[in-house]
């Protein structure tokens, strides 16, 4: 069976005394028949608790404010897109996909740079100018050097957060570094229960074959939420490291760009000629091509475009 860990916060009359304490849970199978899946993060109902045991069963899912599927986290507040400006450097055009899946959930999300103590001061400020030319306001520290770590736990402060980036940037180290600054005892009675009960704790991944086809391995990933200060949430394990761009359209590719949102707001009331205007030049089109990122737009609008004509 699987196994989650559920946080108290509310109960009925006269449990109150059990807020914040928690209780291994398994999943009621009907909850599985009807395919709701229970992900990490979700508002759960729990019954049948035996608080001496601290056991009980989840029998409903809350309506989500938001999902992020890699890793699979249920109401995300925040994510840490994680770059470093060396090793490896910051490529333009991944950072843009990077930004661009981002800004597509709909998750607030900061911009941070790792690695600090590996490049100049100049080379810190022509980045932070570069982003803010393209309408972001990006933090930097140094997992390393624990240094400017302060701005970026403020954020973390009561949100759970995901953090994502391209492989080698210190995504691991920095959920890390979060982690050490904090006292999760693992003496704590209920990471025992969990560990003697389920493979799902401590463990990251667990590859599983497919019974269907008897081949096609595909790979279930386990994440769980690491306390932080200030009452927030961290996923253990980081998200997208190569962006799908699958929920990026044609016409919503635009929206991802803050170039492109502060030149139609400056145009304001007037708009595009055409409803339909992906700003590829159009006749009446009110967005201008001189910006820096107007190549990366054409590109990704292109991929959109030849993925669009497949499907
Ligand atoms: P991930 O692939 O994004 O999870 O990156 P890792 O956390 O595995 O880190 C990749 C490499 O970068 C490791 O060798 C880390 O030790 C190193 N690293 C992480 N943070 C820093 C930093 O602040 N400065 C330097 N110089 N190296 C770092
Ligand atoms: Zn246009």
């Amino acid at each position: 069976a699987n196994f989650m860990r559920v946080i108290v916060d509310a109960a009925a009359p006269g449990l109150e005394h059990h807020r914040g304490s928690d209780l291994l849970c398994v999943v009621r199978a009907l909850l599985k028949k009807i395919r709701r899946r229970v992900l990490v993060g979700d508002r759960v109902l729990v019954g049948a608790v035996d608080w001496a045991d601290r056991r009980g069963m989840i029998e409903d899912v809350f309506e989500r404010r938001s999902e992020v599927a890699d890793p699979p986290v249920a109401n995300v507040d925040r994510l840490v897109v994680l770059f470093s400006l060396d090793q490896p450097r910051p490529e333009p055009a991944t950072l843009t996909r990077f930004l661009v899946e981002a800004e597509s959930t709909g998750i607030p999300f900061v911009l941070v740079f790792n690695k600090v103590e590996l490049v100049d001061e100049q080379t810190i400020t022509y980045w932070r100018d570069r982003l803010k030319s393209w309408g972001y306001d990006p933090l930097f520290l140094s997992v390393d050097q624990q240094s400017g770590f302060a701005a970026l736990e403020e954020m973390l402060e009561g949100q759970t957060t995901v953090v994502v980036g391209p492989s080698g940037v210190g995504k691991s180290s920095l959920i890390n570094a979060l982690r050490h600054n904090q006292n999760i005892s693992e003496e704590d009675p209920i990471h025992k229960l969990l560990e003697q009960n389920s493979k799902w704790f401590g463990e990251q991944r667990v590859g599983t074959v497919s019974k269907k086809s008897g081949k096609g391995k595909h790979t279930t990933r386990h994440v769980s939420l690491l306390p932080v200060a200030g009452g927030g949430f961290l996923a253990d394990t980081p998200g997208f490291n190569q962006p799908s761009l699958l929920k990026v359209t044609k016409q919503s590719l635009a929206e991802t760009f803050p170039e492109i949102r502060k030149m139609l707001k400056e145009n304001e009331p007037s708009k595009c000629l055409f409803n339909d205007c992906v700003h590829l030049g159009e006749h009446g089109c009110v967005v201008k091509g001189d910006w820096e990122r107007y190549p990366y737009y054409l590109q990704m609008l292109d991929e959109i475009k030849i993925r669009e004509t497949i499907q």
